[in-house]
C-alpha cells in the first residue's frame, strides 16, 4: 500500500526540481540533482583575493547588455511560441569560461572565452569549458524577466542551483552578472567548500 504514495512523492519531487535555472538533461553541464555528486578532491589552491582584469570586466558588461536585449518586448508572447521558435527574439542567458592563474594568495582572472557547444535559452544556459587551458571557472548572465506589469524582475546574484553546480565542478571561481555593473562571485576554499559571496577587485 505504501508504494503508490512513495511514487507520488517522487513524482512531486521530480516536478519540483524543474526550477528556473535548471539546464536540459542533454546539456553538457547537466545537473543530476537526485544522485549524490562526488565532490572534487580537495586540491584547490589557497587564495584569498580575486582580481578581475578591467578589460574582462568590461566585456562582461557588454555581454550582459547584448544578452539582456528584448526582455521588455515580450508582453504578448507566451512560452509556447518561444519554445516553438516562432516568437520574437528574447533575452538569453550567456555562459563564458574564465581563464587565469593563482599567484601567491591571489586568483587572477585574466580572460573570458565563449563556452563551447553553447545552448542559450531564455532562463537557462548550457555549454562546456573543457579543454581550455588555465581554466579557473565560469561566468554567466541573469537577464531581466518582465513581471505582469512589464517591470524588470532581477535575479540578484548566484542562485542556489548555480552554487550547487559550482560546488560539484572543479572550478575555483564562478561569477554571474545580474544587472549592468552588478557582479556576484563565489570561490572555493582549500578543502573544496564554497565561499559566497566572494569579493572581487577590478584592476
Ligand atoms: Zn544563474
Amino acid at each position: 500500500m505504501r508504494l503508490p504514495v512513495a511514487l507520488g512523492l517522487a513524482g512531486a519531487m521530480m516536478l519540483g526540481s524543474r526550477e528556473r535555472g535548471a539546464v536540459p538533461s542533454d546539456a553538457g553541464r547537466s545537473i543530476e540533482s537526485h544522485r549524490p555528486v562526488p565532490l572534487p578532491a580537495p586540491r584547490s589552491p589557497l587564495f584569498n583575493v580575486v582580481i578581475l582584469s578591467a578589460q574582462t570586466r568590461g566585456l562582461m558588461s557588454a555581454l550582459w547588455v547584448e544578452n539582456n536585449r528584448h526582455w521588455d518586448e515580450l508582453a504578448d508572447q507566451n512560452t509556447l511560441t518561444q519554445l516553438l521558435g516562432t516568437g520574437k527574439p528574447t533575452q538569453r542567458e550567456y555562459l563564458g569560461c574564465l581563464v587565469g592563474d593563482v599567484a601567491g594568495d591571489t586568483l587572477f582572472v585574466r580572460r573570458l572565452v565563449h563556452a563551447k557547444h553553447l545552448k542559450q535559452l531564455q532562463f537557462a544556459v548550457a555549454g562546456d569549458c573543457e579543454g581550455i587551458e588555465r581554466l579557473v571557472g565560469s561566468f554567466h548572465t541573469h537577464p531581466y524577466r518582465a513581471d505582469s506589469a512589464g517591470h524588470a524582475l532581477k535575479e540578484r546574484g548566484l542562485s542556489p542551483m548555480d552554487l550547487k553546480t559550482f560546488a560539484a565542478a572543479p572550478d575555483l571561481v564562478t561569477m554571474v552578472m545580474w544587472d549592468l555593473d552588478s557582479l556576484d562571485a563565489a570561490t572555493k576554499a582549500v578543502d573544496g567548500s564554497v565561499r559566497h559571496p566572494a569579493a572581487v577587485q577590478i584592476r
